[in-house]
């Protein structure tokens, strides 16, 4: 049996709600190679489909797969004001014929009246979901909390919620998507010297790693740290990975050495936004007409570039970035990014 056949038979174990448009396509963006002088290429995730695309429609197939198994009628799920997975979610949930619950945290201090209520808020919005509040951004079973609360309410009226948990302690079926969306790319591009990728809850980072191993592919994986800083990332990815090794049944010796996060991006914090992270914004947008978020991908492009001028990645490399989508929470920044 191949590689591949083995891994889909390990990915088809699991329940799959269908929500992606097939497989995004991987470019090579020509003048930034030229800029740069490396031999850049870009899996287009931000072109997933579902709702302005992203990487949230990856994960959440897995997550809504299960959901629907179980005959839910409601899917609850916390995030960032400016989460991209509470929208992609509120939009699953419209296409399965789902209700959705949103709580929304504050995690990022200092923002404007845009951020509380454009970009991915008024999306939200428009899809109807159900809005609740939290008021810290640093408390993950806390938050979790919360939802089962209102999950219990629900049941009490005779709903049927499922509850998406943010907590590290669950397992990471979002990883799921990503160790498909890894054995898609390894099937589009295989001859490439590195990888990078944003590190925020570790779903992407760690579900690429394993698509990639488990596919044969031995290229190094950067994660750019988007939300805590190398130590703690490192320490969240073991755990994502055990995790995600227990769920699937393979051996963690296979990825737990090669978990390499980055931080040089990181500053001023998750969420905000600093001068290299609107420099390669600006840069992607000037130089090949591709945009980026200011939380996210633009961070992932800012650590790419970091790399390559502290020489962990080199001149003439191939090296594959993945565009995790995102942009939405452009318009919830624009006073942010908007003034140069
Ligand atoms: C959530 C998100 C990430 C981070 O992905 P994780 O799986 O949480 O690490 C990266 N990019 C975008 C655009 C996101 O919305």
């Amino acid at each position: 049996m191949t590689e591949q056949k083995k891994l889909d038979r390990k990915l088809s174990k699991f329940p799959r709600a269908r929500l992606m448009t097939e497989v995004t396509p991987v470019e090579r963006l020509d003048r930034l190679s030229d800029r740069l002088g490396i031999d850049l290429w870009l899996k287009r995730d931000d072109l997933t489909g579902l709702s302005f695309g992203g990487n949230k429609t990856r994960q959440l197939e897995f997550y809504f797969g299960e959901a629907v198994q179980q005959r839910a009628d409601t899917v609850l799920i916390t995030g960032a004001v400016q989460s991209n997975f509470v929208r992609t979610a509120a939009a699953a949930a419209a296409r399965l014929g789902m209700k959705s619950v949103l709580q929304l945290e504050e995690r990022v201090p200092g923002m404007g009246e845009q951020y509380y209520h454009s970009g991915n808020v008024l999306l939200a919005k428009i899809l109807g979901a159900e809005h609740m509040r939290f008021p810290v951004g640093e408390d993950e079973v806390g938050a979790d909390n919360a939802l089962h609360e209102r999950a219990a309410q629900l049941v009490a009226a005779g709903h049927r919620p499922y509850v998406i948990h943010l907590g590290i302690d669950h397992p990471p079926l979002g990883a799921l998507g990503y160790v498909q969306g890894g054995a898609e790319l390894s099937a589009q591009i295989s001859d490439f010297d590195a990888a990078v990728v944003p590190s925020g809850s570790g779903s992407t980072h760690g579900g690429f790693l394993t698509g990639l191993r488990l596919s044969g592919m031995p290229a190094p994986v950067y994660g750019i740290c988007v939300r805590r800083n190398q130590k703690q990332q490192n320490a969240r990815m073991e755990k994502v990975l055990s995790k995600l090794a227990d769920l699937m049944g393979f051996d963690p010796a296979i990825v737990m050495n090669d978990i390499d996060v980055w931080d040089g991006a990181l500053a001023p914090g998750y969420g905000r936004v600093g001068e290299g992270t609107r420099d390669a914004l600006n840069l992607m947008a000037r130089t090949e007409g591709i945009f980026l978020d200011p939380v996210y991908s633009a961070k992932t492009f800012a650590g790419l570039i970091g790399l390559l001028d502290v020489g962990v990645i080199r001149k003439g490399q191939k090296v594959v970035m993945l565009h995790t989508g995102g942009l939405p929470a452009l318009f919830g920044y624009q006073e942010v990014i908007g003034s140069v």
